[in-house]
């Protein structure tokens, strides 16, 4: 069985590609590589086609980070959202998550490690939008206690109003893996830090 899988080489790496997907398990992958390549062969081209165009299209915002269309994302361009809020994530994917409860209306800057983080571009940029409050939407762990903690004391001499999503926020776990309801609640009754 193994081997007759193995001679249908596309096939085979398509479920080899399709398994590397975290959560896919060997036989999910088999199960969509079927419905992909066989069943729906037209489904197939057409998420084959829009992987293409999201690779090439693409690219993080050069202001904020996120992900974007162009150089510089929508919600930069937006000035209606230059309301004096910088929200820090520590993923681009995280950006839909706050979008996606709809609330938040300032802007946004994607910290993934303090090594990576260009403080000059980012206290230049509070200074010229003028932000005035920064809101750290960290998943509550350790390790982003002390990501924080380091950021503000890069930004202490600003004079922001600093607070961070808290409550109802498990501890270690991804903000992706938290229910909507939970997450608005969080950043709603966001704390200071
Ligand atoms: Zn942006």
């Amino acid at each position: 069985m193994k081997n007759y899988q193995k001679q249908l080489f596309s096939f085979d790496t398509l479920v080899q590609a399709l398994e590397k997907i975290p959560t896919i398990g060997k036989k999910s992958a088999k199960r969509m590589a079927y419905i992909l390549a066989v069943e729906n062969a037209p489904l197939g081209l057409q998420i084959s086609q829009a992987i293409h165009d999201c690779i090439v299209e693409i690219q993080k915002c050069r202001i904020c980070g996120a992900l974007s269309h162009g150089e510089i994302c929508h919600i930069c361009l937006d000035l209606d959202r230059k309301n004096g809020t910088l929200c820090i994530v520590a993923h681009p994917k995280d950006v839909f998550l706050i979008e996606d409860i709809g609330e938040f209306q300032g802007v946004y800057c994607v910290v993934e490690d303090y090594h990576s983080c260009d403080f000059t571009h980012l206290i230049e940029r509070i200074q010229h939008e003028d932000i005035k409050e920064v809101i750290f939407a960290f998943m509550p762990s350790l390790e982003s206690d002390v990501l924080i903690m380091f950021i503000q004391e890069k930004l202490e001499h600003l004079g922001l109003q600093f607070s961070k999503i808290a409550q109802g926020v498990p501890s270690n776990v991804s903000l992706d893996n938290i229910d909507h309801f939970s997450l608005a609640r969080a950043f709603n009754s966001r704390v200071g830090t």
